[in-house]
């Protein structure tokens, strides 16, 4: 039994960052023997692989300078490619339809001209009205069933934002002809660590005295202030701060009421299965990354951490990495063995290897990858937060918000919650 000023949930980069910028005695629990999270990299027989794409393209200054101190970079261009239907097509998409046909072309460029306006409701009404008919139905809208396991019109709109390039019809006309040379990705340059993988640049933050591994929450009680472990651990805490997923903390509340228990249940979210392979050969790859917009092939996306960096792979390999997802939604139709050989059928073929190239392979399963953004998610996650505001939870990061954060605000909702109670502390002390 020990009394803590502070008790973590989670030790992802927001749960490091939290325990980075307190001033007062906390520890950490974490059910997984490592730490990082979603940005955790792991390594097979001198191969490094993330989980999930990860390459850094923060503006934030704070975030650029504890990344810059744990690592050393490589820097990128965010030149990345889609395969559709056989076709390798530059990124964005709607600006490079050059190599297809005469008669999609003339169907995509019709489809812009005959956009209509009116009144968006869901995400399909923002992809028609953006992009026409023909490009929508073709290329988001089948992205968003693999992306986001569901149809464009299950989700809202406002995680959009600058995610989605909305091209003026002059780039579509004009990238019917030629390729379009400007980089129309929301971020101008993307860094990734020289060595060890994404999870080098959480280094600054981490200290693994501090955190207690293998070791899941599974009571909290909000009156007593304490938590008991799986491991049969019990803490008292002054401030408990979760950034493990709502639907998760929730469960261990002692005494939740059912109305916010139903509520946590009915937040979606999306869950992936990534598939890495290693080869004996060097340019497998040719994309830092790409997406895949045809059905038949399972994965999303796939991106190639030996072109992150070099350090990823012994001398003279190559390595991808394939991003599969599901979700309540839309449930897993296959084992990951079957996930493993139908991504390495397909993708042998589109990307020239044999089974005889490959020296590693893993399939391994994310639960909480993006949190869905289904009509009902507002008042689902307000309800919920509100009532953590009120028995004295606080949260951050990606799954404690509930929100759509990347890597650095992530960290800096971390930060966020660590400021808050080291003022707390203060006017205690003050008084
Ligand atoms: C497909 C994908 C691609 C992405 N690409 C990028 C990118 O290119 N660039 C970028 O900046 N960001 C990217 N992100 C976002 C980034 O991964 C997240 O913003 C960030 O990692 C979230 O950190 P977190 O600490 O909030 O959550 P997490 O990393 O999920 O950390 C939560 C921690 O809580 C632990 N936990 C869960 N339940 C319990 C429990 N009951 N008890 C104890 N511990 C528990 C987990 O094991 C985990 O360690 C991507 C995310 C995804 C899914």
């Amino acid at each position: 039994m020990r009394k803590l000023n502070t008790i973590i949930l989670g030790a992802g980069i927001s749960g490091l960052a939290v325990q980075h910028f307190l001033k007062s005695e906390n520890i950490i629990i974490e059910k997984e023997n490592y730490w990082g999270g979603l940005c955790h990299s792991f390594s097979i027989n001198e191969f490094i692989f993330d989980t999930f794409i990860h390459l850094s393209f923060s503006e934030m200054n704070e975030v650029v300078e504890i990344f810059e101190k744990s690592s050393h970079s490589f820097k990128h261009k965010p030149r990345a490619f889609n395969y559709y239907n056989g076709y390798w097509i530059k990124h964005p998409a709607q600006n490079n339809i050059f190599s297809l046909t005469s008669e999609e072309k003339t169907s995509i460029i019709m489809g812009f001209v005959n956009r209509k306006s009116f009144i968006k409701k869901n995400y399909e009404d923002w992809l028609r009205i953006q992009f026409g008919d023909y490009f929508a139905e073709h290329f988001p809208m089948q992205y968003t069933k693999k992306y986001w396991t569901v149809e464009a019109r299950k989700l809202e709109t406002k995680w959009v934002g600058e995610r989605v390039y909305q091209a003026p019809i002059q780039e579509v006309i004009k990238g019917a002809f030629e390729e379009d040379e400007i980089n129309r990705f929301y971020a101008k340059e993307m860094k990734y660590p020289c060595i060890g993988g994404y999870q080098s640049y959480l280094k600054e933050l981490v200290d693994e005295n501090n955190i207690d591994f293998s070791t899941k929450v599974v009571l909290i009680d909000p009156d007593e202030k304490s938590i008991i472990t799986d491991n049969k651990k019990k803490y008292y805490y002054e401030n408990l701060v979760s950034t493990i997923p709502l639907p998760e903390l929730c469960k261990v509340i002692k005494g939740v009421p059912t109305e916010i228990l139903r509520a946590s249940e009915k937040l979606n979210y999306t869950s992936g299965v990534i598939v890495s392979l290693g080869f004996n050969k060097m340019d497998i790859p040719k994309y830092l990354w790409y997406y895949i917009y045809d059905e038949d092939i399972l994965p999303a996306r796939v991106y190639a951490p030996s072109l992150k960096s070099i350090n990823n792979v012994p001398e003279g390999c190559s390595s991808i990495q394939a991003e599969y997802y599901f979700s309540k939604l839309n449930p897993l139709k296959y084992s990951l063995e079957e996930i493993l050989e139908k991504t390495i059928e397909k993708l042998s073929l589109i990307m020239g290897f044999s089974e005889i190239d490959i020296c590693v392979s893993d399939v391994r399963q994310i639960d909480y990858a993006n949190v869905l953004f289904t009509k009902d998610i507002y008042e689902n996650r307000e309800m919920i937060l509100n009532y953590l505001d009120r028995i004295n939870i606080k949260y951050a990061g990606r799954f404690g918000e509930w929100d759509y954060l990347w890597s650095d605000q992530s960290l800096i909702s971390g930060k966020k919650i660590a400021e808050k109670i080291n003022n707390m502390s203060k006017v205690f002390c003050n008084k």
